[in-house]
């Protein structure tokens, strides 16, 4: 009989994790290698559960763009999208990514598939000119999908009943004509067994990836939302509506339950001083440099609104109804793409809630310059937040890309200092309780 071990268990979501996304990333370059098409799909309303059942090899730009970041070569990618006349401030991960189709797909984790067909919803602006790129270089069809946004939240049995169905049945309808041109594009009809299959594991994998954000509010915390969190969402991406994704986060649960059991904490050598929430979208060019500067002072992210935003929904307590597949998945995607708006626009209540729910005492904002989308708003943001609850708030500005405008020095310092505002909080109400 085999034992799992303490060693065995701990750790085990990054290193299977890392794993999986290395194999991910064969299988796209066996796939460009065999001139496969992909699907070029983005992570707020990704469509992977239809995708696969076509058996599409999916492509997440916006996760083999910040691997260029991580593997530290992005500067490479971004001047020569400069070169070739982008603006220094267009989105980071539109540059990384057109030079990676002018480079034939050459990645430093492997060769990416062009694309066959995008499939992009209205989630961000920048999406559609994306899919413009593919159409230019490529010929490539697009499909972008319209997904109505926030007016008052719309929501069964909510203010406006008819508004959520209307928009459901309007999302569907797309879905249908989608699924018309899949089929026309790939030869192949369209199975619908095979999407309840995927759906139900998207419903698994939802149910780990919700108990494992649960867990974090432990004390100490199970694992870092900012550094492990990164992690666990791209795997929950680019192996969502897969057996392999739904095992993974089985698994992970059962890590960071036997860690909230033991009382054990990302931080290895030293104890959770700080609990934080982490706002925007992580500094990639030094990535693991800036979970140090936070990590050396016990600082542990406990939640951040990139695991709410960049999920597909899955912290959407809502699970696909897999007798109804296509009226199932639209909501699905109106939910999950809505949610995501909210989450990166009208995120001061939960992020109010969060802070109480965590237990936090500080609130990272980290805006960049490559997306205004996530950006905009954070100064506002952090207004309420302290207005409304007693936290420290950290602004620092750089990019999830180009570390041209990072400057480690500049965030070390103002991290410091925040730092020292916290520990200092923390000595005065230790000695007012004593
Ligand atoms: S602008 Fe922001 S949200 Fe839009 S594609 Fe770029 S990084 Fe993603």
């Amino acid at each position: 009989m085999t034992t799992i071990t303490d060693s065995d268990l701990v750790g085990r979501g990054a290193r299977e994790g890392g794993r999986l996304f290395r194999e991910w990333f064969d299988g796209l370059s066996r796939a460009a290698a065999e001139d496969r098409g992909a699907a070029y799909v983005f992570v707020m309303g990704s469509l992977a559960e239809l995708l696969r059942t076509f058996d599409l090899p999916i492509v997440f730009p916006e996760i083999t763009s910040l691997q260029t970041a991580v593997r530290k070569v992005a500067d490479e990618y971004l001047s020569l999208a400069e070169d070739h006349g982008f603006s220094p401030d267009v989105c980071g991960y539109v540059k990384a990514d057109y030079a990676l189709q002018v480079r034939g797909g050459q990645h430093p984790m492997g060769r990416i598939p062009k694309p066959a067909i995008a499939v992009l919803t209205n989630a961000c602006n920048t999406y559609m000119k994306w899919g413009e790129i593919w159409e230019r270089l490529h010929g490539t069809p697009v499909f972008t999908l319209d997904v109505p946004g926030s007016r008052a939240m719309p929501e069964p049995g909510g203010p406006n009943p008819g508004d959520f169905e209307r928009d459901r049945r309007y999302v569907q309808d797309q879905i249908e004509e989608l699924i018309a041109f899949l089929e026309r594009l790939t030869g192949r009809r369209f199975d619908i067994d095979r999407l309840r299959e995927t759906l139900r594991l998207t419903n698994d994998m939802g149910r780990s990836w919700r108990r494992a954000l649960e867990l974090n509010r432990a004390t100490p915390a199970v694992f870092d939302a900012m550094l492990e969190g990164t992690i666990y969402l791209g795997v929950a991406n680019a192996l969502r509506g897969t057996a392999e994704g739904a095992r993974y986060f089985t698994d992970l649960v059962a890590e960071l339950e036997h860690k909230a059991a033991n009382g054990l904490s990302p931080l290895v050598d030293r104890e959770e001083r700080h609990r934080l929430i982490f706002v925007g979208v992580p500094c990639y060019p030094i990535f693991r440099r800036f979970y140090q500067l936070f990590a050396e002072w016990g600082g542990v992210f406990v939640s951040s609104t990139y695991t709410w935003f960049a999920s597909g929904g899955l912290n959407d307590p809502y699970e696909y109804d897999i007798e109804r597949p296509l009226e199932s998945l639209a909501e699905g995607v109106l939910r999950g793409v809505t949610r995501a708006g909210d989450a990166m626009l009208f995120h001061d209540r939960p992020l109010l809630e969060s802070i109480d729910e965590f237990r936090a005492d500080g609130v990272v904002y980290h805006p960049i310059k490559s997306c205004r989308t996530v950006s905009t708003g954070l100064a506002d943001s952090r207004r309420v937040v302290l207005d409304q609850r007693d936290v420290l708030c950290l602004y620092i500005e750089s990019d999830m890309m180009d570390k041209r405008v990072v400057s480690e020095a500049q965030l070390k310092n103002r991290i410091d200092a925040f730092f020292e505002g916290l520990d200092s909080r923390r000595i005065r109400r230790e000695a007012a309780g004593a």
